[in-house]
C-alpha cells in the first residue's frame, strides 16, 4: 500500500522544557463557559449544557508567534483559555476518572472572526469559518499534568499592548473540567492527542495589526502573540 501523495505532517504542539512534541489529533472548545462572557455574549448564562464546536488539528501554532491577520474579517477577537491536553482516550468517562485522561495543560487563544459568527448566528449556519481557520489555536507549551498546580482554581488573564482586556479565575467556569470532559466523552470518543480549550472570562474584544497580546494561566502558562498584517 503506498499513499496516492506523502501524508502531511503531524500537527503537534511543544512540551515545556524538553524538545518533545505533543501529537495533536482533535480541538475541541467549549462554548459559554463563563457566566461574565456568556452575558457579554447575550445569552443566559444559566448551567445549559456545555456544548461544543471544533477547529482543526492544524490551527494549532506554538507560541510566541505573529499571526497573519486572517481574511474575510473586520473583526477578529482574542478569547483567553485553560487548554486540557488529552493523554489517554475513552468513552463515557466518569467525572471522577477525568483527570486519569488527562495528560497535561496550557494556555491558548481561541481566535475567532467574531462578524462572521454573529452572522452565522443569526442566519443558522456552522461557526467553522468564525473560528476553525489557519492558525486560530496559538498555544502555550504544555505542562504535564505532575506540574500542573491545578484545573480548578488560578488566575486567567489577557492584555493587549500592556492594557489588562480579559481577567478571570478557573474556579468560575461554569462547567468545570471534569464536567466538561466527562460530557465530552459521552459523544465522541476521546483520543490520545485531543486538545479542549476550555472558554474563555469576560472582556472578548478585537485585535488589529501591530497588536501584542500577552497571557496566561496563573502556575500553568503564559504567552504572547503578535498580529501581523493582512494575509
Ligand atoms: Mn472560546
Amino acid at each position: 500500500m503506498s499513499y496516492v501523495f506523502e501524508p502531511l505532517q503531524q500537527a503537534s504542539l511543544a512540551v515545556r522544557g524538553t524538545t518533545d512534541r505533543f501529537p495533536v489529533r482533535r480541538i475541541f472548545c467549549v462554548g459559554r463557559n463563563y457566566e461574565a462572557h456568556a452575558r457579554e455574549m447575550g445569552n443566559d448564562p444559566s448551567r445549559e449544557p456545555p456544548f461544543f464546536f471544533t477547529k482543526p488539528a492544524d490551527a494549532v501554532v506554538d507560541t510566541p508567534c505573529t499571526l497573519a491577520y486572517p481574511t474575510l474579517t473586520d473583526d477578529l477577537h482574542h478569547e483567553i483559555e485553560l487548554v486540557i491536553a488529552i493523554g489517554k482516550g475513552g468513552a463515557n468517562v466518569a467525572e471522577a476518572d477525568v483527570m486519569d485522561h488527562v495528560w497535561g495543560a496550557s494556555v491558548g487563544i481561541d481566535m475567532t472572526r467574531r462578524d462572521l459568527q454573529a452572522d452565522a448566528k443569526k442566519t443558522g449556519r456552522p461557526w467553522d469559518m468564525a473560528k476553525g481557520f489557519d492558525q486560530s489555536a496559538p498555544i502555550a507549551p504544555l505542562m504535564p499534568l505532575r506540574d500542573v498546580p491545578s484545573v480548578e482554581k488560578g488566575r486567567i488573564w489577557l492584555a493587549v499592548n500592556g492594557t489588562l482586556r480579559q481577567e478571570g479565575d478557573l474556579a468560575d467556569l461554569i462547567w468545570s473540567v471534569r464536567e466538561h470532559v466527562a460530557t465530552l466523552s459521552r459523544a465522541v470518543t476521546l483520543a490520545p492527542g485531543d486538545l479542549i480549550m476550555t472558554g474563555t472570562p469576560a472582556g472578548v474584544a478585537a485585535v488589529v495589526p501591530g497588536d501584542v497580546m500577552t497571557g496566561g494561566v496563573d502556575g500553568i502558562g503564559e504567552l504572547e502573540v503578535t498580529i501581523g498584517n493582512r494575509a
